[in-house]
Order: structure tokens, then sequence, then C-alpha cells
């Protein structure tokens, strides 16, 4: 067994302890620690407090120390709960010409659109594929997230399909960062399918979910629910079968037109991404339900749409976990401390709603249990910013970064 750790003193360190899953969040809620320490062994956390009092009460015992000198705030490594960063090619031409007036229907028409992503992953190999992934991974990471949700969706037949997930899975290996992968086989009806969207929905549903199972892919389905993608009628039976096996469900909801959020209710899927256009009704239900909304201000950033009613979304009771949708079609920065703290600016939230939502709202909407907050049993996951107040991690918009990454008890960044 592994000796102890013991970390510390930080300026401030933010536990996120206590603090509910759904609602409104002020920032006295937050839980700081002032010289605060950590002490964790085989990847765990063991104990939290004043570095002072575990410095004692671990003294005479196998403890490795590691000393902090200078400001610092601690606080949980973030997760990105929705990502597409398996892509091949980029979407340069699409974002010009819809900055030029052209309309999505022009674009499709020019080339553009998911279907020349689409185009462009499956030219990819799986090596190849597995490769970006793993460099854009490790650019999350370099931005204090050690956990990222990844796509498959742009291979959109079986066997392109199960490559982006392979590929995600041997990605997963290559880096530090935890992948977690999501089937997004139900992204668009693809042009090249000869049939009907129910008919591509049963393909996927016959032939891609049972090997999902069979060689531990992915526990996840996501179908993005749109006049230009499926019906809500057509994913039912989809979601269904999925939940009959035992996946675990998301949706690409209200981003143009409503309808996506109330399936997400009605299958108690674990998030609802997108909601840019959620009115009062489907707020209500999302509040009432265990669903974790899901705001993507890098998709508002990219399209220039609105962004989602996050503050109603909290104040009508729901809870909120943002996340980047880096994707090389409608979101292409892929910064998400940036995108979270424009989203605030925005939508007037306070810093715990923002950390929440980047910290252990996103691991919820992701099914995790195990990280987002820095307290006992949860894995030593955490990130350290070198400055005074974690007032300043919003407030400088992704211009400070972070100078230490710990995962899972081990220093992946240090920086001097
Ligand atoms: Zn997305």
């Amino acid at each position: 067994m592994e000796s102890y750790t013991l970390i510390g003193p930080f300026t401030q360190l933010l536990t996120m302890k206590g603090l509910p899953i759904k609602g409104a969040l002020k920032d006295k809620q937050l839980d700081i620690i002032s010289n605060g320490g950590i002490v964790f062994r085989n990847g765990i956390i063991e104990q939290v407090g004043v570095f002072s009092d575990l410095s004692a009460q671990f003294l005479g015992k196998q403890v490795e120390l590691m000393l902090i000198s200078g400001d610092a705030v601690c606080l949980p490594a973030f997760i990105d709960c929705h990502t597409h960063i398996a892509f091949g090619g980029s979407r340069a031409n699409d974002f010009a010409l819809r900055n030029a007036g052209s309309s999505y229907l022009e674009i499709a028409n020019a080339g553009g659109g998911i279907w020349s992503t689409v185009q462009q992953t499956r030219a990819l190999s799986q090596e190849q594929l597995k490769e970006v992934i793993v460099e854009r991974a490790n650019e999350l990471l370099e931005q204090g997230i050690a956990t990222v949700e990844v796509k498959s969706g742009y291979g959109l037949s079986v066997a392109e399909e199960l490559k982006m997930l392979r590929a995600i899975r041997e990605a997963n290996d290559a880096t530090e960062v935890d992948l977690i992968a999501t089937c997004l086989a139900a992204h668009t009806l693809p042009k090249d399918f000869e049939g009907s969207a129910a008919d591509y929905l049963d393909l996927m549903a016959n032939e891609v979910l049972p090997i999902l199972i069979s060689e531990k892919l992915s526990n996840r389905i996501d179908a993005f629910i749109e006049q230009s993608a499926f019906s809500s009628e057509n994913i039912q039976s989809y979601f269904a079968k999925a939940k009959e096996l035992g996946f675990d469900l998301t949706v690409h909801a209200d981003q143009f037109t409503t309808s996506g959020s109330a399936v997400a209710v009605q299958f108690e899927a674990r998030s609802a991404d997108h909601l840019e256009v959620s009115g009062e009704a489907e707020i209500e239900a999302l509040a009432k339900s265990d669903v974790i909304p899901v705001a993507l201000p890098g998709a508002s950033l990219g399209l220039g749409c609105p962004f989602t009613p996050a503050r109603k979304l909290l104040d009508a009771g729901a809870s909120l976990a943002i996340a980047s949708d880096w994707n090389p079609g409608s979101a292409p920065m892929g910064k998400l401390l940036t995108q979270a703290s424009v989203l605030a600016t925005f939508e007037k939230l306070s810093n715990a709603e923002v950390l929440a939502g980047i910290t252990f709202r996103a691991a919820a909407a992701l099914g995790l249990s195990d990280r987002g907050r820095i307290q006992k049993g949860y894995l030593a996951d955490f990130i350290v910013f070198a400055t005074p107040t974690y007032q300043d991690i919003t407030y400088l918009q992704g211009a400070l970064q972070p100078t230490q990454l710990w995962k899972k008890g081990t220093s992946i960044i240090q920086q001097a």
C-alpha cells in the first residue's frame, strides 16, 4: 500500500462539499478552507482540512509532504461533459459562409455541414482518429479538465461508428484524461443511407448497441432531436431499446426547436444538452425531473445564437452543467473556462454556479459520483491556480490557467 501524501497549504481550498445537485447557488454557500490541505492515498482522497491540523495529525505516520508556496487556489479538476473532439478536418469555410449570411441549407449545398465532417472523419484511419482525440484531450488537460466526454456521431454507419468508439477507447489509454465515450449514431440521417430514419435507427439499435456492450465501448447513448436530425417520434423505439439494454441516455435537445427536452424527461435521461430555445414549459419540466440541463455556450458563440437560459433553469430549481461542445461546426473554440465565464456574464451566474457546472454537476450529467468534489472517498483529481482568490478564475475568463493538475493522486501538470 502506498504511503499517504499531504499537499498544501492552499490559500483557498474549494471543496464543493455540501452543495446540492439542483438549484441556484450563492457564493457564500461555497465551502472554502483557508490554508487548506488534502491527504490522499492510492489515488483517493483520505482527508481534507486545515493544513496545519492535517500536518499534526499525520506527523510520525508514513506521509509524503508536497508543500505549496505562494498564492494557490485549489479546486476539483474540471469536467467537460459534452464534446465532439473525435473529428477529422475543419469547417472554417462553413464559419465564413455563415458569417457572410449563408443559410444552413446554402452551407450544406456548398459541401459543408455535418456531412462534410462525416466524410473527413471517415477518411481517417482508427489510428489517425485516435491521435487527434489524444491531441485535443491533452489541450483540455492544460485547461484543468481531467474528465472529458467524447461522442461518436461522425461515422454514421455501423462500421464507422464502431471505428470512432474504438478510437476513443484507444485514445483513453493514451492520455491522462479520463475519456467517457458516448455513442451518437443518432446524430443525423446520413446522406448515403438508403432507407427511412426509422430503418437507420433500427439498424443502429440492432447492429451497434450489442457491440457497445460486448466490447465495453460505451454505456451512453445520445440522440440529436431536431427538425434537421431525428424527431421525438423517430427516437422512441431507439431509446426504448437502449434503455432496455441498460444504457444511460442523453439528448441534444431544444437547440433550434423544442421537443428534445420532453424526450429527455420522458426517458429519465442523465442530461438534456443545448436548450437554447427552451421555454417556460420545458424549463419547468426539467426542473421537476432529475435530468441535468447542460448549457453549451461555445455553440452559442460559434453560431451567434442566444445562450441557454441558465438563470431561469437554476431559479426554477433545475441543475446546470456547462460544457464546451467542442466540435468543428458550431463550437470550434474548445475553451471551457472562457465559455463558462462568458455565459456567467450574460446569464448572471454566481461563481458557485459556474464552478458547480464544470465540476460535480458535470459529473452528475455523466452519471459519475466519484469526482467533482474534494472530499473523503472521491478521486484525488484537483487543480491549482496561482492566485489569491477563486474569484479570479471566472473574472479572468480563461486567461488564468492552472499551474498544477493532479489526476488520481498523480501530478500531471506541474509548473514552477
Ligand atoms: Zn453536441
